[in-house]
């Protein structure tokens, strides 16, 4: 059964895409820790990111970049913190965050809860500066 982040992919699910490409994919987290926290994926289905071949973990790297420094564009922060958990979903994912502190980081933190517009604005926000 296809996870949850190739049915996003597929269009099946709704996400708030911030950028694509012919591998990759970013869009808003769901329970953001901050404005901007996006999810970087792989489309092609690996649970473990650490089970990628050599050269998707280092293209998803260049394409988190890239979405990284229009984070930051868009949500002036001290550095975007790059975090990889996978507890929760068996698809590998680099969350990126906007950091104002270490704290920001803290997975444990209550989420964000944001409206519909307010999640399109952020990912048009950042999309903007790709
Ligand atoms: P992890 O697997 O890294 O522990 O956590 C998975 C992350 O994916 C969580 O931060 C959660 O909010 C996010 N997430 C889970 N399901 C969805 C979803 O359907 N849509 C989006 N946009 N994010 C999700």
């Amino acid at each position: 059964m296809a996870t949850i982040f190739s049915r996003i992919v597929a269009g099946e699910i709704p996400s708030y895409k911030v950028a694509e490409n012919e591998q990759f994919y970013a869009f808003l987290d769901i329970n953001p820790l901050a404005k901007g926290h996006t999810l970087v994926i792989p489309k092609r289905e690996v649970d473990y990111i650490f089970d990628l071949e050599d050269e998707e973990i280092a293209a998803m790297h260049v394409f988190a970049k890239k979405v990284a420094k229009a984070i930051k564009a868009a949500f002036p922060c001290i550095k975007v913190g790059e975090a990889v958990l996978g507890l929760e979903v068996p698809h590998a994912h680099i969350h990126l965050v906007p950091m104002q502190s270490e704290k920001d980081m803290l997975f444990t933190n209550p989420k964000l809860k944001l409206t519909p517009e307010e999640f399109k604005e952020i990912a048009e926000k950042i999309t903007k500066e790709i």
